[in-house]
């Protein structure tokens, strides 16, 4: 039985849980450590089962509290070199992950076996050190994560085409940036080749590459707080997977949900 549950998502903070079979796999963790486990502590879920953390990018709002629950918990980190590198420089963090418990995992090396998962690695463009989505693999289900996207690519719209469950940004409402009372370099930042994802791109994105097939759920991650609305993003998107003939939260039809900023979702079994 696979279980997620997504504890935050957005700038403030980002962090993905998968359980399965007792072993717990973290996706980033960019809160503070306190927050995280009285988060983790009201929904009933043992820390001691978290086995290892994956981590996509550098960026604080994704490594928050990594270097400490790491240490903590002697766990296993695992990303690219580069975003090793860059974790150790980033001032924000005021500890660091030890080096024998960082493990480089770059694309290109075959699957990674975590327990249950099997673990894949893409190219993310971003304006980070680098940036990896992630295809996680059990039995019977690929989660497939990618955050943080600055464009898609072609490596991406084939990998989004074997997910069952999918977590993508949906960062910001193109007409809300652009009456934003952000300053012009910073709606350029955000909207550039390697910064963030509109509503409007990922619908297309996703009614263009998904596989109707095997698709069933779809969260909508990293929502812009200034920039976006859950209701815009969720409208945008499914306006569009409805044009490309998707039946939307009926029985049977494909779910779309987007994830709330701050508070966690609850733990769904998949
Ligand atoms: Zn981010
Ligand atoms: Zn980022």
């Amino acid at each position: 039985m696979l279980q997620f549950i997504s504890i935050c998502s957005g700038s403030s903070g980002n962090c993905y849980y998968l359980l399965q079979d007792g072993y717990g796999l973290l996706i980033d963790l960019g809160i503070g450590i306190r927050k995280f486990k009285q988060h983790f502590s009201n929904y009933g879920l043992p820390l001691a089962q978290i086995q290892a953390i994956l981590v996509t990018h550098d960026h604080t709002d994704h490594v928050k509290g990594v270097p400490v629950l790491a240490r903590d918990f002697r766990l296993p980190v695992y990303t690219s070199e580069l975003v090793h590198a860059s974790m150790m420089r980033n001032h924000y963090l005021s500890k660091k992950v030890p080096l024998n418990q960082q493990h480089n995992f770059e694309r290109g090396d075959g699957p990674l076996q975590l327990g249950p998962f099997e673990i894949s690695s893409f190219a993310v463009p971003h304006d980070s050190a680098d940036n990896n989505g992630y295809v996680v693999r059990t039995e019977e289900n690929c989660i497939v994560v990618m955050t943080d996207i600055g464009h898609f690519t072609p490596e991406m719209e084939a990998v989004v085409g074997d997910a069952t469950h999918l977590i993508i940004e949906s960062n910001y409402d193109e007409e809300m940036l652009a009456h934003s009372r952000y300053p012009l370099y910073l709606q350029r930042r955000i909207s550039g080749d390697r910064g963030h994802i509109s509503n409007r791109e990922t619908g297309d994105f996703l009614a263009r590459h998904l596989n109707r097939d095997r698709i069933r759920q779809v969260w909508l991650c990293h929502l812009s707080a200034e920039n976006n609305q859950p209701a815009k993003a969720l409208a945008t998107v499914s306006e569009a997977l409805t044009a490309a003939g998707y039946t939307i939260g009926v029985p049977g039809g494909l779910k779309v949900d987007p994830l709330p900023r701050h508070t966690p979702t609850l733990l769904q079994t998949l």
